[in-house]
């Protein structure tokens, strides 16, 4: 029997030398690897009451819809700068490699909603740490961050140390 980890393939030097890149095509193009990635992040949220699902582009998007759709909850899109026509919120943050922005849609959360944040990795915990903002800006509560992986050594949990964070595979 295979585990999760199997299914990640892992690209030394890229995008830059040095950073080992964990590749979620190869556990996507594995019809295994892909209902196992979904199941699992999913019983992270066994115990999680919440309002609405909300995933990071684009992997938090793959990774994030089917369990909305599992669960029966929304899906809110946390976006590039740029992409979203309504009125939006934003947010600057460090990469672990770089800057970006990210944005949501305004009326995407409603004030007092619980929210659930997800995406394929945490690194540096920028991205999420920004997208938590956003939605605390909006009103929301954000009750629990999960991740198909985790790079501990960037240390990206003690980055979101006050919300609940939770991964499936934990590289150190
Ligand atoms: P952070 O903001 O935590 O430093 O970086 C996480 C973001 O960068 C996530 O959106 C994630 O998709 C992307 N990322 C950084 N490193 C990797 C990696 O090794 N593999 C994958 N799949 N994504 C990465």
């Amino acid at each position: 029997m295979k585990k999760m980890e199997d299914y990640v393939r892992s690209i030394p030097d890229f995008p830059e030398p040095g950073i080992i890149f964990r590749d979620v095509t190869s556990v996507l193009q594995d019809a295994d690897g892909l209902h196992m990635a979904i199941d699992k992040m999913q019983e992270l949220l066994a115990d999680t009451e919440f309002d609405v699902l909300a995933g990071a582009e684009s992997r938090g998007f793959i990774f994030g819809m089917p369990i909305a759709y599992n669960l029966h909850k929304p899906f809110v899109l946390v976006r590039k700068k740029g992409k979203l026509p309504c009125e939006t919120v934003e947010k600057e943050y460090d990469l672990e490699y770089g800057k970006a922005t990210i944005e949501m849609h305004k009326d995407a959360i409603k004030p007092g909603q619980k929210v659930v944040l997800v995406d394929d990795l945490i690194a540096t915990g920028g991205t999420m740490e920004a997208a938590a903002k956003l939605v605390e800006e909006l009103g929301g509560e954000v009750v629990k961050i999960i991740f198909l992986m985790e790079l501990a050594g960037l240390k990206g949990r003690e980055r979101l140390k006050e919300y609940d964070v939770e991964s499936v595979i934990c590289y150190e």
